[in-house]
């Protein structure tokens, strides 16, 4: 919100009725610009007033949404340069390409491709979001057959990525009408025809250029009503796409220039696949809004798929699991009981450790506040005194006949503690998760029978 309290006041209808919760305009005014209330909480504010205010506390960078209700994906709208300061907002999407040059038998192999291309971590499913369809044969009716054929196969967005207007328009107005795909015209066409594309289409649009060509069409396009669009360096280098990544990010959040103030798509591709996934983290890290890419190889897909979940995280609220005794398997009560942190990737970790070793275990997650092992051991929440009340307000004396439990090794420290406030023997496991099947294949059967 770059409007102040007084500014905000002098458009307000001034009656103090209090239907916003707030004894008078001018004190509601204030809780606007504090970010602690929104225009929609008077119902008095209309009009031109109305429009005003929107216009003037828009967002630096606006929210572009591409694909249908009940999932599109939105891009966007994001608030701050690093990470540290707030967090990221909407992670950039994966968008992998196909070409329309391509039989139907191979457009429907894409497809089972591209669901096949999923991997789990920490919890959470990571996948490729987008199709983005290049219109490589130049023909309207191939790149509507193609179309046709992977919006049946998935249901995903797409970008449609061609060097001439009318092949995108039947596309998005035939098999794709409704579902609101990007529409990415790499050709030297006027804004007034862009502007007829996206409003025929009813769908979002991507224009490519300089920083000065991609403002002056954005502002153009605003003319005419067009607010979704999207910007792009095109097929930069990397170098150059970084620069037009930070660049653009800078101008919408530092200086306010809202033609600018746009999602940017980039491109990670070319002959070397490794350099396309480095270029892809990079611009993952950097503010991309959507990656358009033909890293179809899963090894490489997954450095992305990872980066995005890391930077996308909030750095003020560690990922976490419900801390509770999970079971992993078909556990017994001679199973063996291993204690971790609530933290998410120390508890995956863990998890997954016991899954290789095909040993079924009790597992503890200790509430550290999502803290690990050693972070929670330095700031004295992971102890004796909350081990041993997590082993009895979880019921672990039920459960398992042993009466032992195997801390982490890292906090070996800790055994005598929890012996005494516990009343359990403690065993100390391995250092790091990797060590957990070698320790339950030799060390855990050997103690526990
Ligand atoms: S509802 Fe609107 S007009 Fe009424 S007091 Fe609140 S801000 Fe003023």
């Amino acid at each position: 919100m770059a409007l102040k309290g007084l500014d905000i006041y002098k458009l307000l209808p001034k009656t103090n009725c209090k239907e916003c919760g707030v004894p008078t305009c001018l004190a509601f005014a204030m809780k606007v610009a504090a970010g602690q209330a929104g225009l929609d909480d008077c119902p008095q504010l209309g009009g031109e007033a109305r429009s005003q205010l929107d216009e003037a506390s828009a967002p630096p960078q606006r929210l572009v949404r591409i694909g249908a209700d009940p999932q599109p994906i939105e891009i966007g709208q994001e608030t701050v340069l690093f990470r540290h300061e707030e967090k990221f907002h909407r992670p950039p999407a994966v968008a992998l390409k196909v070409s329309d040059a391509q039989d139907a038998d191979a457009l429907r192999q894409a497809g089972a491709a591209f669901r096949a291309l999923e991997i789990t971590r920490v919890g959470q499913t990571l996948q490729p979001d987008m199709i983005a369809l290049v219109n490589d044969s130049g023909s309207a009716d191939a790149l509507r057959a193609a179309a046709a054929v992977l919006h049946g196969e998935l249901a995903v967005p797409m970008v449609l990525i061609g060097g001439a207007v009318d092949p995108l328009l039947l596309a998005a107005t035939g098999p794709l009408a409704g579902a609101r795909p990007l529409l990415f015209c790499t050709g030297d066409v006027p804004t007034g025809c862009l502007a007829a594309l996206a409003q025929q289409a009813e769908a979002p649009i991507c224009v490519a250029g300089d920083l000065e060509s991609v403002a002056g069409r954005v502002e153009e396009l605003a003319k005419e009503g067009v607010r979704e669009v999207v910007i792009s360096p095109g097929g930069a280098s990397t170098a150059r796409t970084l620069d037009f990544l930070t660049r653009t990010r800078r101008a919408a959040l530092n200086k306010k220039y809202r033609p600018l103030g746009c999602p940017v798509l980039v491109f990670a591709d070319g002959d070397d696949p490794a350099a396309a996934a480095l270029d892809a983290c990079a611009y993952v890290c950097k503010y991309a809004g959507v990656v358009v890419t033909d890293l179809w190889d899963g090894n490489l897909l997954t450095p992305v798929l990872t980066a995005r979940q890391n930077i996308y995280t909030d750095p003020q609220k560690p990922v976490q699991v419900e801390p509770k005794l999970h079971q992993v398997g078909e556990v017994t009560p001679l199973s063996p009981l291993l204690v971790t942190t609530n933290f998410s990737l120390s508890y995956y970790s863990v998890e997954s450790q016991v899954e290789a070793s095909r040993v079924p275990c009790y597992i503890l997650a200790v509430d550290t506040e999502g803290t690990s092992v050693l972070t929670s051991w330095a700031s004295d929440k992971l102890n004796p005194q909350t081990i041993a009340s997590a082993l009895k307000s979880c019921g672990a004396g039920e459960r398992v006949e042993h009466h032992q439990v195997v801390i982490p090794g890292l906090v070996a420290m800790l055994a005598a503690g929890v012996a005494d406030e516990s009343g359990w023997e403690v065993l100390v496991g391995p250092k790091e998760a990797v060590g957990i099947p070698g320790y339950l294949k030799s060390h855990w059967t050997a103690t526990a029978t």
